[in-house]
C-alpha cells in the first residue's frame, strides 16, 4: 500500500482488503467508491453490517445462521431429521436451499480441516454432529443418511473422511447410509462457488462412503 495515501484511506483499504476475494486494488477502489458516495449510503451500510453481526446467532440444533434460537429449516416439521446433508458453511445451506431438491437437514461445520491454518477437528462443530448422530440413533432404529458435502477440495475431502471415520465408531451398523457428494463437480470445487443446477446433479450423484 503506497504511503502517500492519507492515513484514514489506508485503514479504510486494509480493513476491507481482508475480505475474501479481494485483492488491495480492488479494496483502495471500493473505498474511493464509498467516498464518492453520499453518507447516508455508508451510513446505511455501517449500520447495517453492525446489525448484522448483533441481531444473527446461530441455530442451536445445526449451527447455520439465524435470527432465532432454531432455523427455519430446524423449526419445520416437514423436514426428514434423519437425513442430515453437512456442509462447511452456512452460505452452503443457501446455496442447496436454492435447488429446492433436498428435504432433510444440515449441519455446519464452521469450515474444514486446514492444517496449514491451524483449524483442527476439535475447531469445528464435529463433535456436535457426532452427538447429534449419537442422538438420533438412540431415538429409534430407522435409517440414518449423512450426505458429506464438503468441498471437493483437499481440505474438503479430509474433513469427509475423518468424520465418516468418526461416525464409524459409533458401530450404528445398518442404520446410518454415510455418502459423499460428487458426480458433475470437478476435483478441487469449492461448493459456494458451485451454481444451483451443478449443486443440485452433485446431490442426485451422492456415492457411498
Ligand atoms: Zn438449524
Amino acid at each position: 500500500m503506497s504511503t502517500h495515501l492519507p492515513a484514514v484511506v489506508v485503514k479504510a483499504v486494509s480493513a476491507i482488503e481482508k475480505l475474501p476475494g479481494i485483492g488491495p486494488k480492488s479494496a483502495t477502489r471500493l473505498v474511493f467508491y464509498l467516498l464518492n458516495t453520499p453518507d447516508e449510503y455508508v451510513e446505511g451500510l455501517a449500520n447495517n453490517l453492525i446489525e448484522l453481526k448483533k441481531k444473527s446467532k446461530f441455530c442451536k440444533i445445526c449451527f447455520s445462521v439465524c435470527e432465532e434460537e432454531k432455523c427455519e429449516v430446524c423449526k419445520d416439521n416437514n423436514r426428514k431429521e434423519r437425513s442430515i446433508c453437512v456442509v462447511e458453511r452456512s452460505i452452503d445451506v443457501i446455496n442447496f436451499e436454492r435447488t429446492g431438491v433436498f428435504d432433510g437437514v444440515y449441519h455446519v461445520l464452521g469450515g474444514a480441516i486446514n492444517p496449514l491454518e491451524r483449524i483442527g477437528p476439535d475447531d469445528l462443530k464435529i463433535d456436535e454432529l457426532i452427538n447429534r448422530v449419537k442422538e438420533l440413533g438412540k431415538s429409534s432404529q430407522d435409517k440414518i443418511e449423512i450426505i458429506l458435502a464438503t468441498s471437493l477440495t483437499m481440505e474438503g475431502e479430509a474433513t469427509a473422511l475423518y468424520i465418516k471415520n468418526r461416525l464409524d465408531k459409533l458401530e450404528l451398523g445398518e442404520i446410518i447410509l454415510i455418502n459423499r457428494i460428487g458426480m458433475g463437480l470437478p476435483v478441487g470445487s469449492d461448493l459456494s462457488y458451485v451454481d444451483e443446477a451443478t449443486l443440485s446433479r452433485a446431490l442426485e450423484g451422492k456415492r457411498k462412503l
